[in-house]
């Protein structure tokens, strides 16, 4: 297979570029997805165009994702809820506690996860763990359903794409009052929430959205290279009492630590001053590179 120069637009007049060896690519019902290979970053996967992942520094988001929510809270985690994340990372590191008894993970596109599963093995989590429930739908009707049936969770993350196309249900004030009465009342929901340095309203947009539902909201961060810069992470808990900034066990990941976990709430002052100066109509921030 030959590999040619790949580029991802990140922001105005600026790109990533990849020498890439394109592994799989296909139009899902969805969306268009793309596997490579590259010789800094290693396999990775696009979707519409934007990385999604690859195995040089998944490590940094996926553990993130999950060991701040779950380390953050004082009682053991038995159930997680799980919005996309087909690449399967997120599974994987909330498989490795042993107090989960049930993880549901609701993901639209099936073709993402078939393809992962088959080109990108070991960023995934084990889909055949009898704790896990996999649902392939509408993370948005699922949550409302799932709200209708009463049922709760320990920890909720959403990992899904950034506001375009299919995730955009997923950014709704609608979907944020599902998703926090599937909450438990010490339960801790985080979900991504772009790069400020190239999309400065989505992190400000969700902060509200959040607020909009929960009694506490954080904002942490960590370095993403693939994605361009640092990530953000809204969290939210239905009780200030819920102290899950600082970290309750002693989870070590390759990235993850106790001293990371505080730190990561430490926040730049512009990105205080983003949110403090967030104007906000409840319009969804379209602020993703197919639309400059
Ligand atoms: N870590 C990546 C990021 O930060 O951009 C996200 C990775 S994961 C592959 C994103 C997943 O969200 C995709 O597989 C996509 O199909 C899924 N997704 C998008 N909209 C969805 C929806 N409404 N319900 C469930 N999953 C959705």
């Amino acid at each position: 297979m030959t590999r040619y120069w790949w580029s991802e637009r990140i922001g105005p007049g600026f790109t990533h570029g990849y020498e890439i060896e394109p592994l799989f690519e296909q139009r899902t019902p969805f969306q268009r997805l793309l596997i490579f290979d590259n010789p800094q970053w290693g396999k990775g996967l696009a979707l519409d165009g934007i990385v999604q992942t690859t195995v040089g520094d998944e490590f940094i988001y996926h553990e993130m994702m999950v060991h701040v929510p779950v380390q953050g809270r004082k009682e053991p985690t038995r159930s997680a809820l799980i919005i996309g994340g087909a690449d399967g990372g997120v599974l994987r590191e909330l498989l490795k506690y042993d107090s989960l008894e049930r993880v549901v993970q609701v993901e639209l596109d099936e073709a993402v996860l078939v393809a992962c599963r088959k080109y990108i093995p070991e960023i995934c989590g084990n889909w055949k763990d009898p704790r896990v429930e996999l649902v392939i739908g509408d993370g948005a009707r699922y949550v409302k359903e799932a709200r209708k049936r009463g049922e709760k969770f320990d920890v909720i993350i959403l990992d899904s794409t950034d506001p375009i196309g299919p995730a955009i249900v997923l950014f709704e004030k609608p979907f944020h009052e599902d998703l926090a009465a599937c909450l438990s009342d010490t339960g801790v929901a985080v979900r991504q929430s772009g790069l400020p340095v190239t999309m400065p309203k989505v992190m400000p947009f969700i902060q509200k959205r959040f607020q909009d539902v929960f009694d506490k909201v954080e904002v942490y961060m960590a370095p993403m290279p693939t994605y361009g810069g640092e990530i953000a992470f809204v969290a939210g808990s239905k009780s200030k009492g819920v102290a899950f900034e600082e970290p309750s066990g002693n989870f070590e990941g390759r990235y993850y630590n106790r001293a990371i976990h505080i730190s990561s709430f430490c926040l730049p002052t512009w990105w205080k001053k983003l949110m403090a100066e967030y104007e906000d109509d409840g319009t969804i921030p379209i602020e993703t590179p197919s639309y400059w």
